[in-house]
């Protein structure tokens, strides 16, 4: 299978609320996403579509028509917009990530949209800002969430069952006893049934909160090999650490928890999946 990602982006104010909640009600859900007054994000959608190459053109499809679709069903309805005031599916619910993904993926399926196309939609994914972001996947009807976090630490990798010109031929500079430090970046994603009132699939200050308390205030500004209990004993390479806060955050989330990444560096990254599976939508 060949597939084609097309990125548009399209700037729009929109607010967390719930029409028939009151003002505090919707604060209490949605904290400070919740301002009558909006705020505002350039949203980034990806759309994968896939299909077989059409040997005269030697495309699966012609990009050109792609953009006009996007542009004539997309960008056109979101673009410079207040999402909840301006598109009505949004008057009567909240315009939530989620939300915004499920009405994309349907006016992509419309009769005068990509169907109109030789190809079919395999993916999209919304991001609202670059550390939050959703991912629907047409082929088995699933969705994530995904939330990214930092953090600043110290460690050294030093293998103690190894001896000192091992662990220095193992790991070079890395095994530099002092050691060295990095701005780890941790992807969360998770799933869940939308919440019938939200529509959401996860509340994300919930996942903000547990990866505060269990990851972050464990591991930021820390020395791995020194500080930090969970690791006492391991080699702390970004392998360990990724494992690690996995089974630390599944402990929290259980089968929402989906996918654990973490940037080392700009230049390695290291998954951790879940084997359970994907709640469909
Ligand atoms: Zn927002
Ligand atoms: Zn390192």
């Amino acid at each position: 299978m060949i597939t084609m990602t097309r990125r548009i982006t399209f700037s729009s104010g929109h607010r967390y609320w719930i029409p028939d909640l009151t003002e505090e009600e919707n604060r209490t859900i949605f904290g400070q996403w919740a301002s009558k007054f909006n705020h505002g994000h350039n949203y980034v959608l990806n759309v994968k579509v896939s299909g077989k190459i059409e040997p005269s053109s030697g495309m699966i499809v012609n990009i050109k028509l792609v953009d006009d679709i996007l542009r004539e069903t997309i960008k056109q309805e979101f673009d410079q917009k207040s999402i909840n005031d301006e598109i009505e599916w949004f008057r009567s619910r909240s315009s939530c990530t989620e939300n915004i993904l499920l009405y994309i993926k349907d006016r992509l399926l419309s009769k005068d949209a990509l169907t109109t196309l030789p190809v079919q939609l395999e993916e999209l994914r919304l991001e609202e800002t670059p550390l939050l972001w959703a991912e629907l996947n047409l082929a088995t009807h699933t969705m994530t969430l995904t939330r990214v976090y930092e953090f600043a630490a110290s460690h050294r990798l030093n293998a103690p069952t190894l001896s000192h010109e091992e662990n220095l031929r193992l790991f070079g500079k890395c095994n530099n006893p002092a050691g060295h430090g990095h701005n780890y970046v941790l992807e969360v994603a998770v799933t869940g049934e939308p919440d019938p009132v939200t529509g959401m699939i996860a509340n994300i200050l919930d996942i903000d909160a547990v990866v505060e308390d269990h990851i972050l205030n464990v591991f930021d500004h820390k020395n791995l090999n020194e500080d930090v209990a969970v690791l006492s004993g391991k080699v702390t390479t970004s392998e360990i650490v990724a494992q690690t806060i996995f089974d630390l955050l599944a402990e929290q989330l259980g089968e929402s928890l989906v996918r654990v990444r973490l940037h080392e560096t700009a230049r390695n990254m290291f998954e951790v999946s879940a084997s359970s599976k994907l709640h469909t939508i």
